[in-house]
């Protein structure tokens, strides 16, 4: 483990950002914390949530797929990608982190999507761990743990120190550019932080929150519930819970005519929304309460039925605080696991 004193965290980021792109978390004009990238004089936010999560740096929400030109007869594919550059993001939270292996398993499955996969190629995830969860945090459910975050380098932060430890070849690259300003040490700081962070954690509203039943063995009595009816009468189909979301991937695919050919180009789509998924015969899911029902089913039932028991939801508590009906998925676990008991 390698140490850096607080002071340096400018020095810190500089070293890195000087050399390519880092994103770091950061306050924008309206107070808001977001991935931003760095120059010098960027202050790095405490803020635990960003309100987009880290997700856009590897599926964006908007993309340009392919462009064809057509002249005459002949019709020209081209390429639009550029060969993509390695940049860093640095402040990831622990939930954040975990909803990438969750991605992975959506565009990294045969057949691989090679932009999502380029893109995580050239990424370094460096992870800080929490120190304070907010109420609406819930990682601890779903097994994450917010002291030891994942990704390619891990830090931990207190008042004297950065302690950064590697986990991948990117980390010790990530940790090779900070070489200069860093020491040995800090593993017993880090320990002392981490029994601290899980003793505060396990006292937050949400730490309890009893996922059992939620698997493939009960999908038929989870999905013919009556309670679907009442939790979702009030959704808006706005969406918002889906974009502020780091695991939703859920993408529409589109044509946009340039004068002289089609740009194809995808674009991220909720299952909230009324034509999601419309075929050529229509609509499969006509009514709200069959898509709200799909977006809890999908994370609390179908997604662990088929991905080894893993959830489609990190805790990261963004829905909670973001929905303006204050609808979200411990409301909706919470009601339908008394279905399941
Ligand atoms: S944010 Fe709330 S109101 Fe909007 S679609 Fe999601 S559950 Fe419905
Ligand atoms: S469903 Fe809500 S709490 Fe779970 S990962 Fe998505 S935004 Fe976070």
């Amino acid at each position: 483990m390698r140490k850096i004193a607080k002071e340096k965290l400018g020095a810190l980021l500089a070293a890195v950002g000087r050399d390519k792109p880092l994103y770091i978390p950061a306050l924008d004009a309206s107070g808001q914390a977001r991935f931003t990238r760095w120059h010098e004089g960027l202050e790095m936010a405490r803020a635990l949530n960003t309100v987009r999560s880290a997700k856009d740096f590897f599926f964006p929400q908007t993309e340009n797929l392919v462009d064809f030109k057509v002249k005459g007869k002949q019709i020209e594919i081209i390429d639009p990608r550029s060969e993509q550059e390695d940049f860093v993001l640095f402040g990831v939270r622990a939930c954040d982190a975990r909803s990438f292996e969750i991605l992975d398993k959506v565009f990294l499955a045969d057949p691989v999507d090679t932009y999502y996969q380029s893109r995580r190629e050239h990424g370094t995830v460096v992870t800080l761990a929490c120190t304070q969860p907010e109420e609406t945090c819930f990682c601890s459910a779903f097994g994450i743990d917010a002291a030891a975050p994942e990704g390619d380098a891990q830090v931990w932060m207190d008042e004297e120190y950065l302690y950064l430890s590697a986990r991948t070849q990117k980390g010790d690259k990530f940790l090779e550019s900070v070489r200069a300003l860093a020491e040995d040490g800090g593993e017993d700081a880090v320990q002392r932080q981490q029994e601290e962070t899980r003793r505060v954690m396990a006292k937050t509203p949400l730490a309890g929150l009893n996922l059992e039943g939620f698997d493939g063995e009960h999908l038929n009595p989870l999905f013919d519930s009556e309670k679907w009816a009442e939790l979702s009468q009030a959704c808006l189909g706005c969406g918002t819970c889906t974009f502020v979301c780091p695991t939703c991937q859920c993408y529409d695919i589109r044509d946009f005519d340039t004068g002289d050919g089609v740009r194809r180009f995808r674009c991220w789509d909720s299952c909230m929304y009324s034509d999601f998924t419309k075929m050529a015969h229509g609509n499969p899911r006509l009514t709200q309460v069959e898509r709200f029902r799909q977006r809890f089913m999908h994370k609390l039932v179908y997604f662990p039925a088929n991905n080894d028991g893993q959830y489609g939801c990190v805790g990261c508590g963004r829905c909670l605080s973001k929905c303006p009906i204050s609808m979200n998925i411990v409301k909706v676990a919470k009601e339908l696991s008394k279905e399941v008991r």
